[in-house]
């Protein structure tokens, strides 16, 4: 055993009692002897993020990386503490006091959400059972709570009665598991094997606003850095399906292969829903796999409003939703959903020691056969808790909530002189930048843009992101709280003009100083 710190140890132990309030082994470990004790730190964890949840002003502190970076650098990890509240309390400055909180309505960053409360509830009892998803025999119930949340994921998106899937960590997870079916799927039809020369003919298409997963997804394929075929949006940044259509026909003419078409509903930056139908023609047509990235608009699925825009998944063959996205669930939660079950065989293997070749999975369902992880946690249960205990309905209401308040945010913003929306929100992201008066420099407008979002970071008074658009800087509001209210967003937008007027005024303060 090498140990870099092992100098420091006595080196005859301290004999018992004489150090700190250290749990007994049998009382740090969770058995029958010390449920007390898992009752109680969990109490004392739940208390303490729930004070910081209390007592958060802001969706931030604006914390500074270098600080953070010493605080946690300081913590000896060779020398316990001795005890969980200690441990708790030390969390404090080093984590929970500077979080990034997405529950404050001034948080309207990226696509996370606060959190359902039984959803939470649900991870203290996943981790405290800490079923393992691969095996029945380390499941048992939750694999088959797991399959009937897929089975009624699948019925939701159309998918028909030979839907399958399984629940992964997230899109970008999902996104490749998809691919990978679909690489499978596709050099088996050819009479191919993914060590063939066949692999590099393989092509997948996606809109120029896909995610970039898709791209990660293809590269870890093996498929190639430009396997990816960018197809232009039209002037709602959906997926467009002549130019998909041309580009499909290109393709053939080259002798390569449309392995898939990723259509998107809901784009992360702009909320856009690819028209599914004509795309699910065309691939078709083309006998190309289609796979919806619905990570982001997925849950229009329980929407009482605007869930027929989310109508076209059923004739997809792959779809990806997160729930911890539109769904309020904690991270990690997502799945990826096929139209033929059979077709998740692409991702099995076999361990003698785990699901042998000779296992019936009708009598003992084994989710590794369709899953990319082995040990996997129970995911699925946050999920299971909120639909028993909140509904469907409730969660799609809240989504709907969001939704409006984009539509609301946008024609808001357009009627402030200063500020410029990019196009009417398909979803519940606003793309939009502020215009200080009398700038018309680009690369001025950029630098106004970037600064008023770091400063309002800074400043700990709300949270924006930022794309780019066409080479240039704009701002998003990503909406996924239903407690923000449209004064919240005017307060945001207000702060941010005032950051952009400083930024421009410091520039030509500094033009003039320099001339
Ligand atoms: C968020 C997102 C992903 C990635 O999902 P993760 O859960 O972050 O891995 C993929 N596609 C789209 C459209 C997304 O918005």
């Amino acid at each position: 055993m090498s140990r870099d710190h092992g100098a420091r140890r006595p080196l005859t132990p301290v004999a018992p009692g004489s150090s700190p309030a250290r749990p007994a082994p049998d009382q740090a470990l969770l058995n029958a002897g010390s449920t007390q004790t898992l009752v109680a730190g969990v109490d004392a964890a739940v208390r303490v993020a729930a004070d910081a949840v209390r007592c958060a002003r802001g969706p931030s502190t604006g914390p500074d990386p270098a600080h953070l970076e010493r605080l946690v650098a300081a913590a000896d990890l060779d020398a316990p503490l001795g005890g969980l509240d200690r441990a708790l309390a030390e969390l404090g400055p080093l984590y929970l006091d500077d979080a990034v909180w997405f529950h404050h309505p001034r948080y309207v960053a990226h696509l996370n959400c606060p959190v359902s409360v039984p959803a939470v509830a649900a991870d203290v009892i996943a981790s405290t059972v800490n079923s393992s998803m691969d095996t029945w025999d380390q499941s048992a119930g939750a694999t088959m709570i797991e399959r009937r949340l897929v089975r009624w994921t699948a019925d939701r998106l159309g998918l028909g009665p030979r839907a399958d899937g399984v629940f992964t960590s997230g899109g970008t997870a999902s996104n490749l598991q998809a691919l990978l079916l679909a690489r499978d799927h596709t050099l088996t039809l050819c009479g191919e094997t993914v060590g063939s020369p066949a692999l590099h003919r393989l092509r997948v298409l996606t809109s120029a606003d896909g995610h970039f997963s898709v791209v990660k997804a293809a590269s870890l394929l093996g498929l190639g850095g430009d396997a990816v075929v960018s197809v232009p949006v039209d002037e709602h940044r959906r997926m467009d399906p002549e130019a998909l259509s041309r580009a499909l026909t290109r393709l053939r003419a080259e002798d390569l292969v449309p392995m898939a078409v990723v259509a998107t509903a809901g784009t992360t930056d702009f909320g856009a829903i690819d028209p599914l139908d004509a795309i699910a023609g065309l691939c078709r047509a083309h006998g190309a796999w289609m796979h919806v990235d619905a990570a982001y608009g997925g849950g229009l699925l329980a929407s009482p409003a605007y869930a027929d825009r989310l109508r076209g998944t059923s004739a997809a063959d792959s779809v990806t939703v997160d729930f911890h996205k539109t769904w309020f669930q904690p991270v990690a939660s997502s799945v990826v959903v096929v139209r033929e079950r059979r077709t998740l065989r692409h991702a099995t293997y076999h361990a003698d020691y785990l699901n042998p070749v000779d296992a019936d999975p009708e009598e003992k369902p084994n989710q590794v056969d369709k899953s990319l992880q082995t040990t996997r946690r129970f995911d699925a249960l946050k999920l299971w808790l909120t639909l028993r205990t909140t509904g469907a309905d409730a969660i799609g209401a809240m989504f709907d909530t969001c939704i409006d308040l984009a539509a609301a945010a946008a024609a808001a913003y357009r009627s402030r002189p200063g500020v410029e929306v990019l196009l009417d929100p398909p979803l519940s992201t606003v793309v939009f930048r502020v215009r200080p008066v009398g700038v018309v420099d680009g690369a001025l407008l950029d630098r106004a843009n970037d600064g008023a979002r770091d400063r309002l970071f800074a400043s700990g008074e709300g949270a924006v992101a930022a794309t780019r658009v066409d080479g240039r800087r704009w701002l998003k509001l990503t909406l996924l709280n239903p407690a923000t209210t449209l004064a919240d967003l005017e307060h945001v937008v207000g702060l941010l003009e005032q950051h952009a007027d400083d930024v421009v005024a410091e520039a030509s303060g500094a033009a003039r100083e320099a001339s």
